[in-house]
């Protein structure tokens, strides 16, 4: 049987950069974006908010850029602070390397395993019901580049604790052709086998 599960971000990231202010290093985007034209150019910033003294710092998206080659639903999205827009940026490697700043996405996310631990609940009854060893195949999408720990997603989609899973690993009994032991930030699937 297969299972899918889904990494959905639940708000946006903080995105790590130090504050001139007060050197702290985490700053909330809050959606805002600040537009300015000058004759036909065009300049364009996220705002973000340092966490502990609340100065903005401007992230930018767009740079002296003729008006005319951005396209209209881009500048419609910029001038109505639309909340994906900022989502949609973030996640633009471009963006993040022009910018040089790095997301930290604890907290920002949640595990959709399609219902309750229904998967735990199978499991559970097939070792009970049969000797026979049934496999459990799980695809995990991911709907935002989310760098998780699989051991951590597979603990909690399991109702499993952290070493439990690790265990699983090392018995062979959980399998994936990925590395289960890094971050993921891409889809990936695994079979865990009872
Ligand atoms: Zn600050």
């Amino acid at each position: 049987m297969l299972d899918t599960w889904v990494v959905m971000p639940t708000c946006l990231p903080l995105v790590l950069r130090r504050c001139h202010t007060c050197a702290s290093e985490r700053f909330r985007p809050n959606g805002k974006f600040r537009v300015n034209a000058h004759h036909k150019l065009i300049d364009a910033w996220l705002l973000v908010l340092c966490t502990a003294c609340g100065e903005t710092a401007k992230l930018t998206v767009l740079e002296r850029t003729n008006v005319r080659s951005v396209r209209p639903e881009l500048l419609d999205r910029l001038h109505d602070n639309d909340a994906g827009l900022a989502a949609d940026l973030l996640q633009d490697p471009v963006v993040r390397r022009r910018n040089r700043i790095a997301l930290d996405w604890d907290n920002a996310w949640r595990l959709d395993t399609g219902g309750s631990d229904h998967l735990d609940a199978e499991a559970t009854g097939a070792t009970e019901a049969t000797e026979a060893t049934e496999a459990i195949d799980v695809s995990v999408r991911f709907a935002a580049r989310i760098p998780v720990r699989p051991v951590r997603l597979i603990a909690e989609g399991c109702g499993l604790s952290r070493a439990e899973v690790e265990g699983l690993i090392t018995d062979g009994k959980l399998v994936s052709a990925v590395r289960l032991s890094g971050k993921l930030s891409g889809d990936f699937t695994f079979t865990l086998k009872r």
